[in-house]
């Protein structure tokens, strides 16, 4: 069913509550005002009765004419009762002095039947006599009433399904009309698809619902315009980086024949390039891994100063051949909690650019310590720098300074975006800064552990 006609329903039906309310409420009503002229005149008609002088003589003369023209009243809906509540049919003269006088009570109405039949409306209320608290009742034919209050919910009844009928049309009506805007936002909605997202709709100058709609369905647009941008150029960036291997070593293989160069040579610049493709699909895989949220990479408790030392130890024979030295200070013993792997990773990524970026004789100097509840790891090279220009850039996908400065120019501009991904997991942070000529340093803040105290 169509989200209009559900909305036709649903005001129908809060329309259709509201009319028996308010049936109800006017019929009642009429029916209190009503019924409280009744009880009025009901009031005044024995106020009149009681306020016979011939009551006050008691003389039983006095008290037989005034019973005897109750016997009148009896016919034009007036009795006397006694505290029984029987209606009596003889004057009450004589007996009152040997009945025990009955407690007084407040008047009240009722509505009740008389002998005939007939719904009446009746008043009771306390009438003392000859020294005995007899009840006055005057009563009305509830006739006329019953009649007229007839007419009023037949009136009702009758206008009833008819006033539904218009409030339904008109529910129907609104909805079309509140729902034609969204139609259109819908519509043109549809209309952009991956190839058009430079699109947008247009918004009401109003910032109201519709306007508010029409504003996060832009901003959505415009999110997805920069994945789909995003998605291209990483695309276009990695095609270009799988190119330049895969092109050197089709090179090789196509020239295998040329007898002038020597085919261990060759082999060496394939397997070179193979190593080159293998290590580019490792980190574009840890890329996507890292960027998705995907990894579920085990987490532990990491001992920081073990790791980089791991870590140190691994490249300290590379470093060496290539006359760079690499110290570790731990200033500090600080624990982190987080995927050893991926950690290992940062640090390994840190140290290999600090060292490939340097010239021989420069050195590397790995720090650890701890403070205002973070661990902190910096790297500090004496190697070529980086220019302030690139700073900004340098964590940016496939971005690389100048290819020609590393003399093992292997790398494709991934190394550092990687760290970026991988601290950002860990809820830390990587900050770089650098001297053009003079080297570099890059920090690692990561939250600490529980079980390590800080040791600043
Ligand atoms: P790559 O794997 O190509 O080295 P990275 O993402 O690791 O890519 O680094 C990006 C760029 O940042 C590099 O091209 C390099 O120019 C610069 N860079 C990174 N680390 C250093 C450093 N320690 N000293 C100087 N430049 C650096």
């Amino acid at each position: 069913m169509s989200f209009r006609w559900r909305m036709t329903i649903w005001n129908a039906v809060a329309f259709a509550a509201v009319l028996i309310a308010f049936g109800f409420l006017v019929y009642g009503l009429l029916h209190r005002v009503h019924l409280d002229q009744i009880d009025a005149a009901l009031d005044r008609r024995a106020a009149e009765i009681a306020a016979d002088p011939r009551l006050a003589e008691d003389s039983p003369a006095a008290l037989q004419a005034w019973f005897e023209e109750r016997l009148e009243w009896s016919a034009s809906q007036a009795a006397l009762l006694d505290a029984a509540g029987r209606q009596l049919a003889a004057p009450p003269i004589g007996r009152a002095a040997a009945a025990e006088p009955a407690n007084s009570f407040s008047p009240r109405f009722e509505t009740t039947r008389d002998s005939r039949d007939v719904r009446v409306r009746r008043l009771l209320r306390p009438l003392s006599l000859g020294g005995q608290t007899f009840t006055l009742a005057v009563s009305a034919s509830l006739d006329h009433l019953d009649e007229e209050m007839d007419q009023v919910r037949n009136v009702i009844l009758a206008t009833a399904p008819a006033t539904l009928a218009v409030g339904a049309a008109l529910a129907y009506l609104l909805a079309c009309a509140a729902l034609a805007p969204i139609q259109e936002i819908r519509r043109r909605t549809d209309e952009i698809t991956a190839e058009r997202l430079d699109r947008r709709l247009p918004e009401p100058a109003a910032a109201d619902e519709l306007g508010q709609l029409a504003h996060t369905i832009n901003s959505l647009i415009g999110r997805l315009e920069q994945s789909f941008g995003q998605v291209r150029r990483f695309t276009a960036d990695a095609s270009h980086e799988i190119r330049t291997p895969l092109a050197i070593i089709r090179s090789e293989a196509e020239l295998g024949h040329d007898s002038e160069r020597d085919p261990r040579a060759r082999f060496r610049s394939i397997l070179e390039e193979c190593a080159r493709l293998g290590r580019l699909t490792d980190q574009l895989l840890i890329l996507c891994r890292e960027d998705s949220g995907a990894s579920n990479a085990p987490q532990s408790r990491v001992e920081l100063s073990e790791l980089l030392a791991e870590t140190v130890d691994a490249l300290q024979s590379g470093a060496q051949s290539g006359s760079v030295s690499i110290d570790l200070a731990v200033q500090s013993e600080a624990v982190v909690v987080g995927a050893e792997g991926g950690l290992r990773q940062v640090f390994r990524n840190l140290l290999e650019n600090a060292v490939k970026f340097t010239g021989p004789g420069g050195s590397v100097q790995v720090t650890l310590r701890s403070a205002a509840g973070d661990a902190i790891v910096s790297v500090r090279d004496t190697g070529v720098g980086i220019p302030p220009e690139d700073v900004s850039r340098i964590f940016d996908r496939f971005y690389q300074v100048d290819q020609g400065r590393s003399e093992t120019g292997v790398g494709a501009g991934l190394g550092l975006r990687i760290v970026h991904s991988i601290v950002t997991a860990h809820r830390g942070r990587v900050s770089v800064e650098s001297t053009l000529g003079s080297g570099c340093v890059f920090e690692v803040r990561l939250p600490l552990g529980d079980a390590t105290s800080d040791g600043s």
